[in-house]
């Protein structure tokens, strides 16, 4: 089975990810994995992407392709994978169609964790660092016994400026505009599984496995 999993940030893509995996027995493919694989087993690909990450620059899109089609064609996702965090746009969408064509296989799920705005903000906003000890809690999930203050040295909490509502706002518009047209993509294609990413954790894996032996 090959399921592309999609999911803004705080929807809670990781655990979900990690949970099919043992559920259907498929490897976990990320970009950022299949980079580290391709450096360190140093393949034309693997030693073009360090040359463009040693200069700091950003991989250009044809060698991104290039790294998860040399990925899919590893033994272990002879039965089958889990796509993770690419493709990221249409135009990598529509490579990685190709891609899967050559390797005479497509995808058979795409599934997409729907969570509302306001929760993702509410989730991704709710994180509080000591100042002194570097602790870390969570308003809604991990809040600490007393507002503001460390449990564990008494210290006090604050919160990074990129979890503020300003940077989470952004970064969760940015995810919301450039993936909208892939869901679309994959809509149109029937691929399209749209779970309820607002239930709790173990509830979301029922539901996904559930659409996933269909
Ligand atoms: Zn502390």
């Amino acid at each position: 089975m090959n399921i592309l999993i999609m999911g803004p940030p705080g929807a809670g893509k990781g655990t979900q990810a990690e949970s099919i995996v043992n559920e259907f027995g498929v490897p976990h493919i990320s970009t950022g994995d299949a980079f580290r694989l391709a450096i360190k087993q140093g393949t034309p690909i693997g030693i073009k992407a360090k040359e463009y990450m040693d200069k700091g620059l950003l991989v250009p899109d044809d060698v991104t392709i290039g790294i998860v089609e040399e990925r899919l064609q590893q033994s272990d996702c002879e039965k089958g994978f889990l796509l993770d965090g690419f493709p990221r746009t249409l135009s990598q969408a529509e490579a990685l169609d190709d891609i899967l064509s050559r390797l005479n296989t497509k995808l058979d799920h795409v599934i997409n964790l729907r969570v509302d705005r306001e929760k993702l903000m509410a989730r991704l906003t709710g994180r509080r660092i000591c100042k002194n000890c570097g602790a870390t809690y969570h308003v809604l999930f991990n809040p600490p016994k007393q507002e503001g203050i460390c449990d564990k040295c008494g210290g006090e909490l604050y919160q990074r400026s990129d979890d503020q509502e300003e940077s989470v706002g952004i970064r969760l518009d940015e995810y919301i505009n450039k993936t909208a047209p892939l869901l679309t993509f994959y809509e149109q294609k029937g691929l399209l599984r749209q779970i309820d990413g607002d239930q709790e954790i173990g509830a979301v894996s029922t539901e996904i496995a559930s659409v996933l032996r269909g």
